[in-house]
């Protein structure tokens, strides 16, 4: 039978490790929370589905100016065109100049209802592409939103299910540190801290599970048989034989 502060100290150095294990398991249910957190602050892929939309309207409402401009002056155009020509066509102009005044005033109403079709032409064009991606932009941003919103409840209730666990188990960390002597816990902490989370490594085979390196025989042997806590020399980590 050991000594009895051997014992303890191989009761405390074996317990470290169950504070570990416990120690883990709230890492990664912390972990998994701040990931479905990050997750739920994410809404890039709808805002941007969104912007898309909004990007789309906002051009066709800024091409509707232009677009009413030209419509508007054609328009009138073509008015003062049909004036002209129902004056022609009445048999009250008779005098040859006259008439070729309203040929060459035709002439120059027609130059100007070109310099008004052209653009109006290439308006027209980009709102009916415009109109067919409106479209596809609603419906990709409606199919994007209603994934968000299932995804968003399902992330909620992972996150609530999850938060509810913990404050159970920082108690039980709380009452399982509360049993080990200040040094050996403060130990623990700072290895812990450095140590990427791990503070404690089982032995097996002789090597450090934490840094996977093979013990010297004398470091090896201080593990089984002193009654101090033994850090392995290459990572620090606190040894407990598996
Ligand atoms: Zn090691």
């Amino acid at each position: 039978m050991l000594p009895l502060s051997e014992r303890l100290i191989m009761f405390i150095v074996k317990q470290l490790y169950d504070l570990q294990l416990l120690d883990w398991d709230i890492q990664d249910r912390e972990q998994s929370i701040a990931e479905v957190r990050a997750r739920l602050a994410d809404d890039s892929k709808r805002i941007a589905a969104k912007q898309r939309v909004d990007r789309i309207a906002a051009r066709l409402t800024e091409l509707g100016t232009p677009r009413r401009q030209h419509e508007g002056a054609i328009q009138q155009i073509e008015s003062r065109r049909a004036n002209i020509d129902k004056r022609i066509f009445s048999g009250m102009v008779t005098n040859a100049r006259e008439l070729e005044a309203f040929e060459e005033e035709k002439a120059n109403l027609q130059r100007q209802h070109s310099d008004e079709e052209d653009p109006l032409l290439e308006i027209l064009v980009e709102v009916e592409e415009l109109q067919d991606v409106d479209i596809e932009a609603k419906r990709t941003f409606e199919a994007i939103n209603s994934a968000r919103e299932s995804e968003i409840i399902e992330l909620q209730a992972s996150e609530q299910a999850l938060s509810q666990e913990l404050p159970a188990l920082y108690e039980q960390r709380n009452d399982m540190a509360a049993d080990y002597p200040p040094v050996a816990l403060a130990t623990y902490d700072l290895v812990r801290k450095r140590r990427g989370g791990q503070a404690v490594a089982l032995v097996e085979r002789g090597a450090c599970q934490g840094c996977r390196l093979t013990l010297p025989t004398n470091e090896l042997q201080k593990v089984r048989t002193t009654q101090d806590m033994v850090q392995c020399s290459s990572c620090t980590r606190i040894l407990v034989i598996a």
